[in-house]
C-alpha cells in the first residue's frame, strides 16, 4: 500500500465529490477505483468486504438496507498514470443520497474542487441528482459526467448522455451543457472509456485520467498562515469530538497551538492533538498536513461545524458553511404504554435525553427542544426519512421510545406564513397515472411535467407542500400495485395554502387486552385491514387494523369463539386469514393522525391511541369539539 505519509504537492491532489442516485453504481465506482489503483491488494479487499460486494462505502447496515448513503464517507486513492512518475492523490468525498441530508451536501460539497456526476445508462438522470447537482454547480464545480452501467441490456449510455445535456439547460448551466467530459463505464466490470462505440474496455484508467485533468488542483497556498474549515464531524467516547475538514491554507502539525473561530466569532485557543489523513478507506496518522489536503483533528478543546482553525499570529475566519434549517419535527417521548419497558433496554427519559445528546454532536441538521413534560423531547430535523434513521438506529441500539405524527415546521418570512416545498417525482405504469394525479392534486400538489419513459412507464413531476407528502407513500404504492417509484426533495419554503386532507380511513382499536384471536380476526377482515396475526400480543387503545369506512371501530379482536376447546382449535387451523399489513417505521409514522403514536422497540412497531381507554378518548375528542365550535362561534 502507499504511504500516506509523504507528502504531495497540492498540484497532485484532486478532492472530487461524487454524486449518484442510489444503485447508479458509486459503490461498485469506488470499489474498482480502489482495487485498479493498487491500493488496496485483492485479498485485502475481499478482506474487507467480507467476500462481498459493496460494503466499502455504504458500510452501515441502514443503509445497505435502504440502499442509500446517509452518513457521508471519504476514501483517498493513490493514482500514478503510466509512464509519468507523477504520484496524485484523489481525495473522493461521498455525498448523502438524499435531500433530507441537504446540508451535509453542501459541507462535503464545500471541500471539493470538482465533481463526479455518476449516472445509470438505462434510468439516466433522477431527482437525488438533481438536488445535489444543483448544490455542486452553486459551488461552481464543474461536473465530469460518468454514464456507468453501459453493459446493462436495454442501456441508452448515447440517449442518456442527451438527458444530461438538457438538464443542465434545465438547470440554467448552459456553459456547462456545452461542454462537459464524459466517460462511458461499467463499474462492475471494471472498464471505462471516453468512447462508447470504439473505445477499449479494458480498465478505469480513463476515471482517473478526467479526474486528473478535468478536476482542477486545490489552488490553496501551503506558504499562508493557517487557515482549516472544519465541515464534518465526528464522535468518539475515548476523544471526544473530531473535527473533519480542508486545510485552506498554510499547514497544519500535531502539538501546534491553533486559535479556533467560532460561527460567532468567537476565539479560542488550543492544542492539535493527534491528526489524520485519509488513506484508502480508512485515516492514517501523520504529523503534517498542508494546504489543498483535507485532515481530521482530534484533541481540540471544543469543535464545531464551521470553525476555522487558525495560525494563533493571523486569526481570519473562513466563510461559514451552511447548516441547513430542519423542516420536520416530532415528538419523541418514554413508551409509557402497557408493554412499556418489556422489549428494549433503554427505557427512561434520562437515556432517551442523553442519546439525544450525544446525536447531536455529530447530526448537525437535528434539533431538540423540551416537550410538554419531562418526559417529552420535540426533536427536528430536515425530513421524515432524516428523523426516521434516528429511530431506526436507537431502536437497534435497545431503545424503547413512542413519538406523534410528523408535522412541518412553519416559518414567518417577511410576515407571512410559508411553509417547505418539495420536487415530487414519479416514474409509475401508465395505468396508475390517473389515481396518482389524483391524490396529489388533492394534496395541492401541482403537475409540472409528463412524459412517458417506456410503453409502460410514465414520468410525472409535481410541486407539493411537505404537508402533502406525509402520508403519499403508503397510498401510492397501493394505487400502482407497489410499481410505482416515488422521490421527493426539498426546494424552498413559500406561502402557506389551505389544509392538506387526513387519512380517509378510520383504524381498528383494540378494546380488549390479550392474544390476539384467529377468530376474531375473520370477523375484524370483513370490517378492514388488519396490523396484528393471531397469536399477537395486543393492549386496550392498540391500533390492530384500518377500518374500511371513515370512523375509528373499537373491536374486540382477542375474542374467543365461544365453543369448546376442541372445536376451536380445530377450526382456528382451518381459518386461511389474509396477511396482516405490517408497516415499516417510516410508513407508520407517515400513517398517524393527530392522536396517535407510534411505539418503537427493538423487537416491534406499534401503531397506538394517544388516550388508551376508549371512553377518556371519547371525553377527549368531545371536548376538543366543544372548543372548536366555540371558537368558531
Ligand atoms: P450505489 O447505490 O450507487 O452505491 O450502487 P451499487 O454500486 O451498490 O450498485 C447497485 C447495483 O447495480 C448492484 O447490484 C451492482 O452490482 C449493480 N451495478 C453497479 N455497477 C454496474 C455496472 O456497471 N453494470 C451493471 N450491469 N450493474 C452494475
Amino acid at each position: 500500500m502507499s504511504s500516506a505519509s509523504t507528502a504531495i504537492a497540492s498540484t497532485n491532489i484532486r478532492n472530487v465529490a461524487i454524486i449518484a442516485h442510489v444503485d447508479h453504481g458509486k459503490t461498485s465506482l469506488v470499489d474498482k477505483l480502489l482495487f485498479q489503483s493498487g491500493d488496496f491488494r485483492s485479498g485485502e479487499l475481499e478482506k474487507l468486504q467480507g467476500g462481498q460486494h459493496g460494503l466499502i462505502m455504504d458500510s452501515n447496515p441502514l443503509e445497505r438496507e435502504r440502499g442509500i448513503t446517509i452518513f457521508s464517507k471519504n476514501c483517498a486513492v493513490h493514482y500514478s498514470p503510466p509512464g509519468s512518475g507523477e504520484n496524485y492523490l484523489i481525495n473522493i468525498l461521498d455525498t448523502p443520497g438524499h435531500s433530507d441530508f441537504g446540508g451535509e451536501v453542501e459541507r462535503v460539497l464545500r471541500m471539493a474542487d470538482g465533481c463526479l456526476l455518476l449516472v445509470d445508462a438505462f434510468d439516466g438522470p433522477m431527482p437525488q441528482t438533481r438536488f445535489v447537482l444543483t448544490k455542486a454547480l452553486e459551488f461552481g464545480l464543474k461536473p465530469v459526467i460518468i454514464i456507468n452501467k453501459c453493459d446493462r441490456p436495454g442501456a441508452r449510455p448515447l440517449e442518456v448522455h442527451d438527458e444530461i445535456f438538457a438538464l443542465f439547460i434545465e438547470l440554467g448551466a448552459e456553459d456547462i451543457a456545452l461542454d462537459f467530459p464524459v466517460v462511458y463505464s461499467s463499474a462492475r466490470e471494471g472498464w471505462a472509456t471516453t468512447d462508447i462505440e470504439k473505445g477499449e474496455r479494458k480498465n478505469l484508467q480513463a476515471v482517473f485520467d478526467v479526474i486528473i485533468q478535468k478536476v482542477p488542483a486545490p489552488k490553496d497556498d501551503p506558504t499562508a498562515p493557517l487557515q482549516m474549515l472544519v465541515c464534518t464531524l465526528d464522535y468518539s467516547d475515548y476523544v471526544g469530538r473530531i473535527g473533519i475538514g480542508r486545510v485552506y491554507s498554510g499547514s497544519i502539525k500535531t502539538g501546534q497551538q491553533v486559535c479556533t473561530i467560532k460561527r460567532d466569532g468567537k476565539r479560542e485557543m488550543s492544542k492539535v492533538g493527534k491528526l489524520y489523513r485519509f488513506q484508502g478507506l480508512g485515516r492514517q496518522e501523520t504529523d503534517e498536513v498542508h494546504a489543498g489536503d483535507l485532515c481530521a483533528v482530534v484533541g481540540l478543546n471544543s469543535v464545531d461545524i464551521s470553525d476555522t482553525l487558525c495560525d494563533p499570529a493571523f486569526p481570519s475566519p473562513l466563510p461559514p458553511v451552511t447548516v441547513d434549517e430542519p423542516t420536520i419535527t416530532m415528538v419523541f417521548r418514554i413508551n409509557d404504554g402497557p408493554f412499556g419497558g418489556t422489549e428494549g433496554s433503554s427505557i427512561t427519559s434520562r437515556q432517551i435525553r442523553e442519546r439525544l445528546e450525544r446525536e447531536l454532536q455529530t447530526n448537525v441538521a437535528m434539533r431538540i427542544a423540551p416537550g410538554r413534560n419531562g418526559d417529552e423531547f420535540a426533536v427536528s430535523g430536515r425530513g421524515l426519512l432524516h428523523l426516521g434513521i434516528l429511530l431506526e438506529t436507537m431502536r437497534r441500539e435497545g431503545f424503547e421510545i413512542t413519538v406523534g405524527k410528523p408535522e412541518v415546521i412553519i416559518k414567518l418570512i417577511d410576515g407571512v406564513v410559508c411553509e417547505p416545498v418539495e420536487l415530487l417525482v414519479f416514474d409509475c405504469p401508465v395505468s396508475s397515472v390517473g389515481s396518482i394525479m389524483e391524490m396529489v392534486s388533492n394534496r395541492r400538489g401541482e403537475l409540472k411535467s409528463m412524459d412517458s419513459r417506456s410503453d409502460t412507464l410514465t414520468h410525472l413531476t409535481f410541486e407539493i407542500p411537505s404537508r402533502g407528502i406525509i402520508g403519499l407513500r403508503g397510498r401510492v404504492m397501493t394505487a400502482s400495485g407497489g410499481e410505482a417509484t416515488m422521490h421527493h426533495s426539498f426546494l424552498r419554503y413559500a406561502p402557506a395554502q389551505g389544509e392538506t386532507p387526513h387519512r380517509q380511513n378510520g383504524v381498528l382499536v383494540a378494546t380488549d387486552p390479550g392474544d390476539v384471536t384467529g377468530y376474531a380476526c375473520e370477523l375484524a377482515s370483513e370490517r378492514g385491514i388488519l396490523f396484528v396475526t393471531p397469536g399477537d400480543k395486543v393492549y386496550v387503545g392498540q391500533i390492530v387494523g384500518e377500518h374500511n369506512r371513515d370512523n375509528d371501530l373499537p373491536f374486540h379482536i382477542t375474542r374467543p369463539k365461544q365453543l369448546t376447546n376442541f372445536r376451536v382449535s380445530a377450526k382456528e387451523a382451518t381459518v386461511v386469514l389474509k396477511g396482516a399489513r405490517r408497516m415499516s417505521l417510516e410508513v407508520a409514522l407517515e400513517y398517524i393522525e393527530d392522536d396517535e403514536l407510534v411505539e418503537i422497540t427493538p423487537k416491534s412497531i406499534r401503531l397506538r391511541k394517544r388516550i388508551l381507554d376508549e371512553n377518556a378518548r371519547k371525553r377527549s375528542d368531545r371536548q376538543a369539539k366543544d372548543k372548536a365550535a366555540a371558537g368558531v362561534a
